[in-house]
């Protein structure tokens, strides 16, 4: 039997507890709740530079809709660098991601925003304004279901470049298949790594 951990809070476990509307299997960590996506960011920014760049420079980190598990360990690891956002009133900003006049350009270094676009009207709309509050050089990290009612697809893409941004897709739990994919309880979520250039 494979042994199951959270890389959030390390909890070990026989299996995740199921969760959601269909009760998947093997998701929710019975310690910290973390959910696949968040097991997935977690492990991704793990092993990248760019929460270090900002922990060790000047920057800073917006976090749109994060879930409390991420949101506890990002702010532990960035204080006051790390802010988190919501349409919805209770985080530090109370915003509507197509129009975040309120919000300066280049404001921040880093966005990370899970399964929040699919949710957004005009979504062109708001990757020009994501685009708009980086500095330049500075990076966005969306997650976005693997084609919930066809949401996801090339045309996606295209709308994040036209904001502005280069984009890779990475398939995270297949790039881990043979790191933990299993024993972390990935799931199959797309991480959109979108990039504003240094030339801003
Ligand atoms: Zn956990």
């Amino acid at each position: 039997m494979v042994m199951h951990k959270c890389p959030i809070c390390e909890q070990e476990t026989a299996e995740f507890l199921p969760f959601g509307v269909s009760q998947r299997p093997n998701a929710r960590c019975p310690k910290c709740g973390s959910l696949e996506r968040h097991r997935m960011l977690w492990l991704f920014f793990e092993g990248q530079r760019y929460v270090n760049e900002i922990k060790n420079g000047n920057g800073r980190l917006i976090h749109f809709s994060p879930a409390q598990c991420l949101k506890d360990k990002f702010k532990a690891t960035l204080g006051t660098k790390y802010l988190t956002a919501d349409i919805i009133p209770g985080q530090d900003m109370a915003i509507n991601m197509e129009d975040m006049h309120n919000l300066q350009d280049g404001l921040c270094r880093g966005i990370i925003c899970s399964h929040v676009m699919e949710h957004i009207r005009d979504d062109a709309k708001a990757f020009s304004e994501l685009y708009r509050i980086l500095e330049p050089g500075g990076w966005a990290c969306l997650v976005i279901q693997k084609d919930p009612a066809g949401y996801h697809g090339p045309d996606v893409i295209d709308r994040i470049r036209l904001a502005g941004f280069s984009v890779d897709v990475i398939d995270f739990r297949e790039a881990m298949q043979n790191r933990g994919a299993v024993k972390y309880g990935l799931g199959s979520d797309l991480i959109h790594f979108c990039r504003k250039s240094k030339n801003g």
